[in-house]
């Protein structure tokens, strides 16, 4: 016998629907491209997302047409994520920040229709138009005003918008619908595209609300950091309608200057992004003795928070912080590290080690490690093996990339190296690819560089495999010293004593200018091995 519940699609459009009618006022902040700061709401949104929606079907949208944007976090793309999924289209998010020819590559791999562009972003389109196969139409995310000069034939956003009423109902659409579609880069070949759906969306912002993982109250203000055109900024405007907390959108400031200044500006009590972005905020306020006077959370993921950082931000500015592991075949979030009541009552090393872990999985996902021969292994917080991942919100297949043999048995695999503790903490070891293989055990290359890290002399560090006669692999640490800092190979080395097995000893350190960095801002270590393949370790 079936129950006698109603039976509603979970769609994107109600999530808007419900803020524009429960929490209307809650305010949506925004550092513009063109300067100067706007101040929006859930209501505007909800309107003005209605006249675009007008706006794309008298363009000729089509159901599960793919449209593009390649833009900030600013509330004119909060719009085009609620229109364009609403009306059924497929909100396409470009990350500006991959090579020139992988956005090349994506935007006719995914044959986009339209291609929705803020100001920063123009001289890019111009120079990447003509090799664009799918010809989309462009429009730039800006009034008449500050339409700049191009030689493209573009669009104004706002006169789109101007031009229609905002007499439209959001259809009641099938939540398997795709309603949006982000590629990952990858560090080999093409980048690859996931693509989520209404019900895949709507639960995965459901399931992070809650408090022990993003942990948003409608009391908050919450500036997503991570950007709109990464895994949806971490699913935020879709989280936030549901709560109807504050959101302050800092556009293209990401520095830790400019980020300070808008928390402060704002009010911002909650925020979500990568390590880099906080090495860049911590650094600023450290320098200059700032307090923040309202930021109280912030969530990290994306790569692995180190101890160090964790401990800056509780200790001596009283934020707290929550780490998380995703990716973007995971919507992203898939586990968060909140403590259990077990834990409550350990020293605060304790809790700080918990802290460093990547944390449990959310209900709606599952996880396991398997061993060479897929058999799963014990959590022990020992057995390391490859983390596989299956769930509401986890992709089951690339979009139009058939062969992928990512998804077997129902469980992706997620290309990263893992243990899990009796409690159900998982460590991220390494991606397989970067983890050092020395005499058939392996050493964590993020260990590693997360203790490094810890110096107070070092600004970044990378710990990359180096072929060896005896060991096969043996790692070599390069390290990114601070500005005016002497630190030497020795000292460097005798910050690693008694804080891991000597065997996971590096056998050498070089110092050097800078590292390369993928699209989302996480070492490059592919490039990072070719670069020191020949070298000789002592
Ligand atoms: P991209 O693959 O485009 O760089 P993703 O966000 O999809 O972007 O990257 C996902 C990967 O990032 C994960 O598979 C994992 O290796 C790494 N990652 C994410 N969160 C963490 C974390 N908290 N600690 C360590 N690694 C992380």
């Amino acid at each position: 016998m079936n129950g006698l519940m109603m039976d509603m699609p979970l769609n994107i459009a109600a999530l808007l629907k419900h803020a524009a009618r429960w929490h209307g006022n809650a305010a949506i902040e925004s550092r513009l491209t063109e300067g100067g700061f706007h101040s929006s709401n859930w209501s505007e949104v909800e309107q003005r997302s209605r006249q675009l929606a007008k706006a794309l079907l008298a363009l000729g949208v089509n159901e599960s047409d793919r449209i593009a944007t390649l833009a900030w976090n600013n509330y004119r793309h909060v719009e085009l994520y609620y229109a364009i999924s609403g009306t059924g289209a497929i909100c396409h998010t470009i990350n500006p920040r991959l090579f020139a020819e992988q956005i090349a590559f994506i935007v006719d791999h995914a044959e986009d229709r339209l291609l929705f562009v803020d100001l920063t972003f123009l001289p890019l389109v111009e120079k990447l138009y003509g090799q664009f196969k799918c010809q989309p139409r462009v429009v730039l995310m800006t009034d008449r005003a500050h339409m700049p000069d191009t030689a493209l034939d573009v669009l104004c956003y706002e006169e789109l918008l101007a031009a229609q009423d905002g007499d439209y109902a959001w259809p009641e659409l099938d939540e398997r619908l795709a309603s949006s579609l982000c590629y990952t880069s990858g560090t080999t070949g093409n980048p690859k595209g996931v693509l989520y759906s209404h019900r895949s969306t709507v639960l995965h912002a459901l399931a992070t609300c809650v408090p022990d993982v993003l942990g948003l109250k409608a009391t908050d203000t919450l500036c997503p950091v991570v950007p709109m055109f990464h895994v949806n900024a971490w699913g935020i405007p879709y989280a936030a309608p549901i709560v109807g907390n504050r959101l302050a959108m800092p556009g293209p400031g990401l520095d830790g200057k400019s980020l300070y200044e808008f928390f402060e500006q704002t009010g911002t009590t909650a925020s979500s992004g990568v390590p880099t972005i906080w090495f860049g905020l911590l650094n600023h306020v450290r320098e200059h003795g700032l307090k923040f006077s309202t930021l109280k959370k912030i969530t990290v993921g994306g790569s692995a928070a180190p101890a160090s950082m964790i401990r800056e931000f509780q200790e001596v500015y009283g934020v707290e912080v929550m780490h998380a592991w995703g990716m973007t075949e995971t919507s992203p979030v898939g586990t968060a590290g909140s403590l259990k009541y077990s834990q409550r009552n350990l020293s605060t090393e304790d809790k700080l080690a918990i802290q460093c872990k990547q944390g449990r999985p959310l209900f709606g996902v599952d996880c396991r490690i398997a061993g060479p021969d897929n058999e799963a292994l014990p959590h022990d917080g020992n057995s390391s093996g490859n983390l596989q991942i299956r769930g509401h919100w986890v992709t089951s297949g690339y979009f139009r990339k058939p062969d992928d043999q990512s998804v077997r048995d129902g469980w992706f695999t997620t290309g990263d190296v893992a243990n899990f503790d009796a409690e159900g903490f998982m460590q991220i070891t390494d991606r397989s690819k970067d983890v050092i293989k020395s005499g058939g055990e392996w050493i964590s290359s993020i260990e590693l560089e997360n203790i490094a890290i810890g110096h107070p002399d070092v600004l970044e560090a990378a710990a990359i495999a180096v072929k060896h006669p005896k060991w096969d692999e043996r790692p070599l640490l390069v390290v990114i010293r601070k500005p005016d800092s002497d630190l030497d190979r020795d000292r460097m080395l005798a910050w690693f004593e008694g804080k891991i097995a000597k065997w996971w000893m590096p056998d050498d350190v070089v110092f050097a200018e800078d590292l390369p960095h993928t699209a989302t801002g996480k070492l490059m270590k592919l490039k990072l091995r070719e670069q020191y393949a020949d070298y000789r370790l002592p």
